[in-house]
């Protein structure tokens, strides 16, 4: 089984997908890991942000794995545990830039339907495009997403818990940048796809959500929100 998860930033994609994930015995896949990693190469080797052949020859040969259980995911770059740092804010950056990459996109892409198809029992894939390009034929679509405020008011809660400083200011500028790029993107904008089920996370909490969705999922209704 399929279930892609599609949406902004700061929609509860990553929280409900593992949650999902556990419940239904499926494989976790965090597609927004893996640009961040090639973006932390990218970084890492100094490479211009806007130099896409260079970057598209990094992700070729970057070797990118995600390691354990949906809650203590680990992110690999060549075999070094970099899940902290692609958690920083200018990896986040970088990997909105480096995901216009039309040749970046498609090797990732390939990599992720690879992964998707080897799960025993299925897996569940978070990002932006799952739904529309990676596996237009999931089984299951979700397209989570909530207004801006909520989403910046998300995030910037989970970076104080992990210690980050910005304001809320910041965070909502960030996401709203970062949104805006991932729309207007010409190869695989985020969208949402025909026949995904869209739920408005503004309102609801983490229960709520996770409830119309594993109802999705049990085929119990057919229209979530
Ligand atoms: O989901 P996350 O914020 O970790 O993703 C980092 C960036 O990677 C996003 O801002 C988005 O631009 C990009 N991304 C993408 N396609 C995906 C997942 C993430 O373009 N499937």
């Amino acid at each position: 089984m399929i279930i892609a998860i599609d949406g902004p930033s700061g929609a509860g994609k990553s929280t409900l997908g593992k949650l999902l994930a556990k419940e239904l015995g499926l494989l976790y896949l965090d597609t927004g890991a893996m640009y961040r990693a090639v973006a932390l190469a990218v970084v890492r080797n100094k490479l211009g942000l806007t130099d896409e052949d260079s970057a598209a020859e990094l992700a070729r040969k970057a070797r990118i794995e995600l390691i354990g259980e949906p809650d203590s995911l680990k992110v690999f770059l060549n075999d070094e545990d970099v899940s902290a740092e692609i958690r920083t804010l200018e990896v986040a950056q970088a990997a909105s830039i480096v995901s216009t990459n039309s040749a970046v996109r498609r090797t990732m892409a390939e990599h992720q339907r690879q992964i998707g198809e080897s799960a025993p029992k299925g897996c569940v894939l978070e990002g932006r495009d799952i739904g529309s390009v990676v596996f237009p034929k999931a089984d299951i679509k979700f397209f989570l997403t909530a207004k801006p405020e909520a989403r910046a008011r998300r995030r910037f809660e989970e970076d104080r818990a992990k210690g980050r400083i910005s304001t809320y200011e910041q965070t909502l500028a960030e996401i709203n940048e970062r949104d805006q790029r991932d729309v207007s993107r010409e190869d695989s904008p985020l969208t949402i796809a025909e026949d995904a089920v869209v739920i408005d996370t503004s309102e609801l909490d983490l229960a709520e959500v996770f409830e119309q969705m594993i109802a999705v999922v049990r085929g119990e209704k057919s229209e979530a929100a």
